[in-house]
């Protein structure tokens, strides 16, 4: 069963992306996306993955920009699904746009990181490879469900430097002031870049209001890692919505509380379909800093994504 995206959702996006992209977009969430995925540094090598791949007979393809991470057709997700790489937590099927949220943030071995909202715990696992499983990684999660499949995710992945909570995001920065080198913050969002028109699902709880509510809460984990980020700590901030209200306007609202403290860094990334965020919407006047981040536009490999990184000044 097909369905067609919410109107106010589409006129909103040909407000958002660039007009000469708009129709290629709106195709996008009509097409099976290629499938990527991963190596698991804590418990295989690229070298031994691609072998694995190889013997179960598997056609892959290297994605250049980023060692250890593969692509393939969807129609051979199934048979990796059924590989004993997959089962025994070798790889993990992911999103490349997700995979760029932990690529820019970087953690290093002995830091102190905090992934402000974790689950299902696709990024925080990327984060703990690339801590080589060393320093403190703390996950939070609200959601009681999604909580437990981040500990299973986890367990199964072979992270032993994470430390789980299943508590509100919004509390942490009171209760661990300036604690962090590195926070993730992947914020809860409307998912409008998961939009399916094959899975009615995917948009059935999308509504403008709904936009302006996440946008709230948003504002409010954002205060509460700024709270938790040491001096001279970094911040990112990422949602996979295409909406100012879910990006742009959540750092315009932190920048003008603690603007003094906060400087944006400029991304550079390795493919070209992104746009820099908005400078208005509506009424709002957006503060030039939030210029360096960048909203990935999708395509038949990636989803939309917004990436903002920010740098607590001393
Ligand atoms: N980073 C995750 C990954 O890569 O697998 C995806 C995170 S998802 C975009 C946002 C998560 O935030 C959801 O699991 C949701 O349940 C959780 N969440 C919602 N409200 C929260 C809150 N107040 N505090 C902490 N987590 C929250």
């Amino acid at each position: 069963m097909t369905t067609t995206l919410p109107e106010a959702f589409v006129e909103r996006l040909s407000r958002i992306v660039p007009r000469e992209q708009f129709e290629s977009i709106i195709r996008t969430f009509d097409e099976p996306k290629q499938v990527t995925f991963r190596v698991n540094t804590l418990k295989s090598t690229a070298e031994s993955l691609e072998s694995e791949l190889q013997a179960a007979e598997i056609p892959y393809e290297r994605v250049g920009w980023l060692e250890g991470v593969y692509r393939i057709s969807p129609a051979d997700k199934l048979a990796l699904t059924q590989t004993d790489a997959f089962y025994g937590g070798r790889l993990y099927i992911q999103n490349l746009a997700s995979m760029v949220a932990p690529m820019i943030l970087a953690p290093k071995p002995e830091e102190t990181v905090l992934d402000l909202a974790a689950a299902p715990g696709g990024k925080t696992l990327m984060l703990a490879g690339m801590m080589q499983n060393t320093g403190w990684l703390s996950a939070v999660e609200l959601s009681r469900e999604r909580f437990f499949r981040l500990r299973d995710n986890l367990e199964n992945q072979g992270v032993t430097n994470a430390h789980t909570y299943m508590t509100d995001g919004r509390s942490v920065g009171k209760k661990c002031p300036e604690m962090f080198d590195r926070i993730l913050l992947d914020a809860p969002c409307s998912s409008e870049a998961r939009f399916k028109t094959h899975d009615p699902k995917s948009m059935s709880f999308w509504t403008i209001h709904k936009v302006k509510e996440t946008s709230k809460l948003q504002r409010r984990l954002l205060l509460s890692a700024f709270d938790a980020l040491k001096p001279g700590g970094k911040l990112l901030y990422c949602t996979c919505s295409f909406s100012p209200e879910e990006n742009e306007s959540p750092l315009q609202h932190l920048l003008e509380r603690h603007g003094e403290h906060l400087k944006t860094l400029p991304l550079s990334l390795p493919f070209d379909n992104v746009q820099k965020p908005l400078q208005r919407w509506g009424k709002e006047i957006f503060d030039e800093r939030i210029q360096n981040g960048v909203r990935i536009l999708p395509t038949d490999t990636i989803d939309g994504f917004f990436i903002c990184l920010l740098e607590k000044t001393v």
